[in-house]
């Protein structure tokens, strides 16, 4: 029987058109994407859509869009052998890390993708991405999908989800994950990287965990940074966890009222976790006096973590951990491949 696969379109640049009158992006009626891409009838298996209603464009993202995304996903499952998300680019890398840890035993592809000019722009890279992304999607192997994970697709190339982060706002290679290779690069062929894709064993039914707890933020550090701005983060009510954007390989000042305000978060009960703000290498916290200290007092290694798929995580973990012994395990472990394994 021929595969048949869904696209859900949520918005984004990818699905809108030149205004001819007034040169403005605005968002074409997505039932008539066959006028658009023709090509969608010429693959040997089915294509459908869906779409928000309304559309959002992704700086509009949130918990909320997640689980109505990943509710369409869980709706279909039964029927489709693989997702394309049409996606804005711009929170796009915040969504694919999400899903991945929200998609409970997923076995099939779900591949976001989208553009930086719209499908209906003459130089769209919209209808290479949602071409590619679609077959991707449908590739098979005695009845196993070759990629069953959350992917981003953009260019040429297919990455890990949860390890992307959106770079450049210009180029159409917009997206990069300097700490995974590659699970598929494109030219004239798709050339998977088998031994990088996850292939889980697990024959659990597909679900969607839909409690995402947002009591997180981030706090950046720079040169200069000053006790209330810090305080103001670590003490905003109700917070739970925070992601310490820290310099090279874990490192931060070792000023009495920095390290006294992470203490008292860490007493408090606020879960503080170190991602390094280089796109590329790992938090190694024991190299330095001035990542030790933050080490000795309780901050846990994000390792090569993203900051996106940190974020997504630390709200994933919030909302489903039964006690927080077993949340801070699990932030030591990689879910969904989004972290190299701690004793590597
Ligand atoms: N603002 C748009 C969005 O992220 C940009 C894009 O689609 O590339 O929704």
């Amino acid at each position: 029987m021929n595969k048949r696969v869904l696209i859900i379109y949520t918005g984004g640049t990818i699905g809108m058109a030149v205004d001819a009158d007034t040169n403005a992006l605005v968002p074409f009626d997505f039932e008539n994407i066959s006028r658009k891409v023709p090509e969608l009838k010429r693959f040997d298996f089915n294509v459908d859509s869906v779409s928000f209603d309304p559309i959002v464009d992704s700086s509009e993202m949130a918990p909320d869009t997640w689980v109505k995304l990943s509710g369409l996903i869980e709706k279909y499952y039964p029927d489709y052998d693989g997702f394309v998300v049409l996606h804005g680019t711009d929170t796009m890398s915040y969504t694919a890390s999400a899903l991945s840890f929200m998609l409970h035993n997923l076995q099939k592809p779900v591949i976001l993708t989208g553009s930086q000019l719209p499908l209906g722009a003459i130089r769209t890279d919209g209808k290479e991405n949602l071409l590619t992304a679609l077959e991707i999607a449908a590739a098979h192997k005695n009845e196993q999908a070759l990629v069953p994970e959350v992917c981003i697709y953009f260019q040429d190339k297919l990455f890990r989800g949860n390890r992307t982060t959106k770079y450049n706002a210009e180029h159409f290679r917009a997206f990069r994950s300097d700490n995974y290779p590659p699970l598929a690069e494109v030219g004239l062929h798709i050339r998977y990287n088998y031994p990088y894709i996850r292939y889980t064993t697990l024959s659990g039914t597909f679900s969607v965990a839909r409690r995402m707890n947002n009591n997180v933020a981030l706090l950046k550090m720079f040169p200069g940074i000053n006790e209330s701005v810090v305080r103001s983060v670590l003490e905003a009510p109700g917070i739970r966890g925070v992601v310490l954007e820290t310099y090279g390989s874990g490192n931060a000042p070792t000023l009495d009222w920095f390290i006294k305000a992470l203490r008292d978060a860490i007493d408090r009960g606020v879960i503080i976790i170190n991602v390094t703000q280089c796109l590329a290498g790992n938090v190694e916290m024991w190299r330095y006096e001035t990542g030790r200290h933050l080490l000795n007092m309780g901050v846990i290694s994000g390792h090569d973590i993203t900051t996106e798929a940190a974020l997504t995580k630390l709200m994933y973990l919030l909302g489903n951990s039964p006690t927080e012994e077993e949340l801070k395990m699990n932030l030591n472990e990689s879910l969904k491949g989004e972290m190299k394994p701690v004793s590597m």
